[in-house]
């Protein structure tokens, strides 16, 4: 069995670290690599060995298989881990991989291929008992047919692109008088972003909860699931609230939802991590959605809740062990939330908003985690993701876990940029959020930027970090009491000011 010793992470920011800590947990060396921009990064500092791979832009840097491959033979790297995004879902890329005769940690490119078409995945699904959507089962090309599938299965409806991800190329259509242009709309959007303009119809499911289950398989036909993230609260359909386990999930459904993810991932031959996503309606019927042959962003919750490193496994799994847990030995144990923590004006409909983070002081203490890769003073580049951390809270309860996530959110302090802490925060104490009554329209439904004011916010912030920079340099060490109370009072305040009307 090959023993990995040396692991390059094709990746960036707060997920390269993340993977880097449990290699080196595991006595494995590490080797970053990074574009221009990301110099002075956390990530770069903690790895063994770090290799700048060019330009800013990610067409440039970390989009760059030959080079990765290159650095990965010069310095005698035997595995890569490619994270989230970029690289990881390119099944071009992990057979390049498998061909220089490095590990790709990560599933076959045949199952990256096959699930990274949500029209394929369906097909390959359908040989199992797996709910999905009333839909088209090709891609459109015949409008008029697709026309006739659409009122068959009644209005409003939903095209989507097969080649989609980060809610590309989605477009919902209220009535036939809408379809050719929002038709037309779908497939430029998804030829643009995926160089594929083939779209498919599905029902529009108008109150859904978006669930989905983590996967585990090794190379010798075992597949076990653990359990189920709720990933409802969107904006743009994209997460920014995650949590597990569902409160909307019966013992019954979630054994039913877990033997289908599980199926699922056998109907493509998967091993490693992978993640079946479901959405479910009111009368809590759901249906498959797609699967990610990749760790999700989201994966530190399950973490939490099962007491799996879920890195850990895809390394063992990638070094051909057999997996080391059974279905039986899961438990869920207690309750998570994450919520992501993005350089964006939820005032201003989620725009990125870039800047410097002038103040980053992070939460800590008892069920707190925080994984990131930023550090003050530090800038949060235009040509990435502008997701700055992810803030993991963990209790005995979903109580206890909403509690501690006030608490974190109060005490995270960021100027510079605006972000979507206020906003996370008005999720935590929102009545439908505690009663669980959510579903993936709560933004368009509850969320109207008047009950946050971020720009008050970070002037506050702005002023609390001053007052107590003041006091520390006045009175030392003498009196540290008062300076914890400056910022207790100023989370207060803050606290009252993100109320909801
Ligand atoms: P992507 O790959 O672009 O993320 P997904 O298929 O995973 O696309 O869907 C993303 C989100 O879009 C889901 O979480 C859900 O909120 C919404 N969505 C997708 N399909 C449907 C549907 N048929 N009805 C209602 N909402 C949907």
């Amino acid at each position: 069995m090959p023993q990995i010793r040396k692991i390059l992470i094709a990746n960036r920011g707060e997920i390269a670290l993340r993977i880097m800590r449990t290699a080196r947990e595991m006595d494995i060396a590490t080797v970053a690599v990074f574009s221009e921009a990301d110099r002075a990064s956390p990530h770069v500092r903690y790895a063994d060995e770090a290799v700048c791979i060019g330009a800013a832009p990610s067409s440039e840097s970390y989009l760059n298989i030959d080079k990765i491959l290159e650095i990965c033979e010069e310095l005698g790297v035997d595995a890569i881990h490619p994270g989230y995004g970029f690289l990881s879902e390119n099944a071009g890329f992990a057979k390049r991989v498998k061909e220089a005769g490095l590990i790709f940690i990560g599933p076959s490119p045949e199952s990256i291929e096959i699930m990274g078409s949500k029209l394929a995945a369906k097909r390959a699904a359908s040989k199992y008992n797996i709910p999905m959507v009333p839909g088209t089962p090709d891609a459109i090309d015949d409008r008029n047919e697709a026309k006739r599938i659409a009122d068959s299965i009644g209005y409003p409806i939903l095209i989507k692109a097969s080649a989609g991800g980060g809610g590309k190329g989605m477009r919902v259509v209220e009535n036939e008088a809408e379809f050719d242009e929002q038709m037309d709309r779908a497939v430029s959007e998804a030829q643009a972003a995926f160089g594929d303009g083939s779209v498919f119809i599905e029902k529009y499911i108008t109150s859904p909860k978006h669930i989905e289950i983590q996967v585990l398989g090794d190379h010798y036909g075992n597949i076990i699931h653990l359990f189920e993230r709720e990933c409802s609260i969107q904006r743009r359909h994209q997460k920014v609230v995650e949590e597990a386990p569902s409160i909307s999930l019966t013992p019954e459904i979630r054994e039913e939802m877990g033997r289908c993810a599980v199926d699922v991932a056998r109907s493509c031959n998967y091993y490693g991590a992978g993640t079946v996503e479901f959405i479910m309606d009111e009368n809590r019927n759901f249906y498959f959605l797609e699967m990610n042959t990749r760790l999700q962003v989201e994966h530190p919750v399950t973490e939490m809740i099962t007491g799996v490193d879920l890195v850990k496994e895809m390394i063992r799994i990638a070094e051909g062990h057999p997996l080391a847990i059974a279905q039986e030995d899961l438990q869920i144990r207690g309750h998570a939330i994450e919520i992501r923590v993005y350089a964006e004006d939820a005032s201003n409909h989620f725009l990125p908003d870039i800047g410097t983070l002038h103040t980053y002081v992070k939460p800590d203490g008892n069920g707190v985690r925080v994984d990131d890769g930023f550090e003050q003073g530090m800038e949060i580049p235009i040509y990435y993701d502008p997701m700055i951390a992810k803030l993991i809270t963990y209790g005995e309860n979903r109580e206890t876990a909403i509690r501690k996530m006030m608490r974190a959110i109060d005490e995270y302090q960021i100027t510079g940029v605006q972000t979507t802490l206020p906003f996370c925060r008005f999720v935590m104490q929102h009545e439908v959020f505690v009663n669980g009554s959510f579903d993936t329209n709560f933004v368009s439904r509850h969320f109207n930027p008047d009950v946050l004011s971020t720009k008050n916010d970070e002037e506050v912030a702005g002023l609390a970090a001053l007052i107590s920079a003041l006091l520390s340099d006045t009175l030392h060490e003498s009196k540290p009491v008062q300076n914890e109370e400056v910022n207790a009072n100023a989370s207060k305040w803050r606290a009252r000011r993100f109320t909801a009307h």
